[in-house]
């Protein structure tokens, strides 16, 4: 697996699907998210991600062809403690295969013990990770749901919801200096 922001590299072209309505196939073979979590992420990421047809389906996945796969997992890979979530990149491409860190976002949070704050934050989580997906955008953006970094505080904000997806941004101009810092980001 590589982190999709250790390399930059020119803007790819956005999947041909985009703009179609996609499935995101929730694996939680733990069981890290309580059914009312789930119910807020569902909710949350429906609304971040707006009209561009992306939902949560967390015990089946038998709707739709163009699927993109968010494994819910407790901690990351070694090396890369701290990262909230990932989207897997294979040579020149943005896979439809996130990774949600449930672990480390709720020590991110605080451990928040209110279950509509905790789905907002893995929605808005995996919403940045679909977003790379999407756009096919390895960078990061100034600001918006693509910036390098979220705050606990805009992770659990109520309303209205500071993120909705967008299409491509500019990159955030200070990222090629901060590429290896980033590595220890929230986000990347
Ligand atoms: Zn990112």
């Amino acid at each position: 697996m590589v982190k999709h922001v250790s390399i930059l590299i020119a803007l790819l072209t956005a999947p041909a699907a985009f703009g179609d309505s996609w499935t995101v196939c929730v694996t939680d073979t733990s069981a890290l998210l309580t059914p009312p979590v789930r119910g807020a992420a569902t909710r949350e990421f429906r609304s971040v991600m707006g009209g561009h047809g992306a939902g949560l389906a967390f015990d089946k996945c038998t709707k739709g062809r163009l699927r993109i796969h968010l494994l819910i997992k407790d901690e990351p890979p070694n090396g890369l403690e701290g990262v909230l979530g990932l989207a897997r990149r294979k040579r020149d491409r943005i896979e439809p295969q996130l990774q949600v860190f449930y672990g480390s976002l709720v020590r991110y949070l605080g451990e928040p013990n209110n279950a509509e704050a905790l789905g907002r934050a893995v929605a808005r989580v995996a919403a940045h990770e679909a977003a790379h997906f999407l756009n096919q955008q390895p960078h990061h953006c100034e600001r918006g749901l693509l910036q390098a970094m979220l705050s606990a505080y805009e992770l659990l904000a109520a309303e209205p919801s500071p993120f909705h997806f967008e299409p491509q941004c500019a990159p955030d101009a200070s990222e090629a200096q901060a590429t290896a810092t980033l590595a220890n980001a929230a986000i990347p």
